[in-house]
């Protein structure tokens, strides 16, 4: 059973008279297990809804909905698919205590790999879950494989009862299931000669595997460093010759590089990002793979819609991984909006000083760097440290700390959206954020926290 949340006004849910609160109980008799049900069964133009209102009467509706005419249902958060699994490296025992309650909620959820990109192990998966799979097409999915060899994944993953996950995606493969995998790399554990067994064998999965990301592991302050360390500078420039010499494979058979490292691969290996062309489509940015030089493209499209922020002196505030790379970034938006940008580098005084990434900056953070910054006329916040109710990962809600601080405040993935008219004419409406042009897929779960544009942890 599903429940509505809201009904939009105009469409075919609130002409049917349906309210918050009312039950979704089934489709042609089908029951209705989620929003994948309610989705694919709504999406004929003719079916059978049985619903209960909050009053607790039953109705049945033959629906024959007129092309366009949307559902306009928005259902209840979903019940998140819990892990099975217990990574010494899971970011959920690297948060700081007294963080709100969802941010503890380990998640493994195929729904939500499929639907937002969170990357999931497949470790709980029932026959069920992959007969729906199949039947809703649910592809691509974001895989963590982290190893290929049984023993060395369940070691990671602390799970002795962990599927092999060759077959696990053979099968699906085979009926017509694609996958975005990554391998979240410790060192000592999955590098090396295990590193390179994983793309092999990935790689030997033909068609189903459209790309493979190679991901340093994140700690931060709380992790447990006793089990598990950060990789360094060896590690680093290893696993990206690894990746190099089969991207150099893939790009010769396939035409495509298909295995990727992590941005802060480069970084942390202190080598130069590839171009952006070497990304294609982007398709792992949101896992911090090709991120930099996406929103360096994102800039230099949006180049001509910039609206004059002639005389303005703007600040732009970042984590530290990107700090190392936003001068180069930044160069030529001066030129183009006729401000002054000023880069605003902060250390995460949350997770401690390891943890560099942009989407995870509390709120204080922010209110401490700018509260006595009455030189800064407007200031961009990384949009993705913010969830979908506005507030940081440490509950400091966005229009309370744009209200304390002397300038104004906008969100911002990149930049054009907080600089191009639109997003002025946004900020000018009361919006505080430039505009989440991604279509608001941040649940408020610690994946999707951790999937964000800016270099993410994506410890799935
Ligand atoms: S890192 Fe992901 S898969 Fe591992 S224990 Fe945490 S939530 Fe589960």
């Amino acid at each position: 059973m599903i429940r509505v949340q809201a009904v939009a006004p105009g469409s075919l849910g609130a002409a049917l008279g349906l309210t918050p609160g009312t039950e979704l109980l089934a489709i042609n008799a089908r029951p209705l297990a989620d929003f994948l049900d309610w989705e694919f069964l709504t999406a004929d133009e003719h079916f059978m809804l049985h619903v209960k209102s909050p009053a607790g009467e039953e109705v049945e509706y033959d629906i024959r909905r007129p092309e366009g005419w949307p559902m306009g249902v928005t259902l209840e958060p979903p019940r998140i698919r819990r892990c099975a699994n217990h990574c010494d490296f899971c970011f959920v025992d690297g948060n700081p205590d007294d963080l709100r309650k969802p941010l503890y909620i380990r998640d493994d959820d195929y729904r939500l790999s499929f639907r937002y990109g969170n990357f999931a192990t497949l470790t709980n998966l029932k026959p069920w879950d992959v007969e729906r799979i199949v039947e809703y097409r649910l592809s691509p999915l974001y895989v963590s494989v982290h190893a290929t060899d049984a023993t060395v994944r369940r070691w990671l993953l602390r799970n002795p009862e962990a599927p092999e996950i060759l077959p696990q995606l053979a099968a699906l493969g085979e009926r017509g299931i694609r996958f975005h995998t990554q391998v979240v790399l410790v060192p000592g554990v999955n590098d090396g000669a295990v590193l390179r067994a994983t793309l092999d064998d990935l790689y030997g999965l033909g068609d189903a595997v459209l790309s493979v990301s190679v991901v340093p592991v994140a700690l931060t302050e709380f992790s447990k460093h006793h089990l598990v360390r950060s990789p360094g500078r060896d590690d680093c420039r290893a696993a990206l010759a690894t990746v190099n010499a089969v991207a150099a494979l893939a790009l010769a058979e396939r035409g495509f590089p298909w295995c990727y490292g992590a941005d802060d691969l480069y970084l942390q290996a202190a080598e130069a990002l590839p171009d952006a062309s070497w990304y294609g489509d982007f398709e792992q940015r949101e896992n911090g793979v090709g991120a930099v030089r996406y929103l360096e493209t994102r800039i230099a499209a949006a180049r001509a819609e910039l609206a004059v922020h002639s005389g303005k002196r703007i600040g732009v505030v970042t984590g530290t991984a990107m700090g190392r790379l936003m001068p180069k970034v930044l160069a030529g938006l001066g030129e183009a909006t006729g401000a002054t940008f000023e880069l605003v580098v902060l250390e995460n005084s949350l997770y401690g000083a390891a943890v560099t990434t942009a989407g995870l900056l509390p709120g204080a953070g922010f209110r401490h760097a700018l509260r006595s910054r009455n030189d800064l006329d407007l200031v961009l916040l990384p949009a993705e440290a913010a969830n979908d109710d506005l507030r940081f990962i440490d509950d400091v809600k966005v229009n309370d700390l744009a209200a304390e601080l002397p300038m104004e405040v906008r969100l911002s993935y990149d930049f054009a959206d907080a600089l191009s008219e639109c997003g002025t004419r946004n900020a000018e409406c009361g919006i505080a954020e430039g505009g989440r042009s991604r279509g608001d897929t941040h649940l408020d779960i610690p994946h999707s926290t951790f999937r964000i544009p800016h270099l993410g942890e994506g410890n799935a």
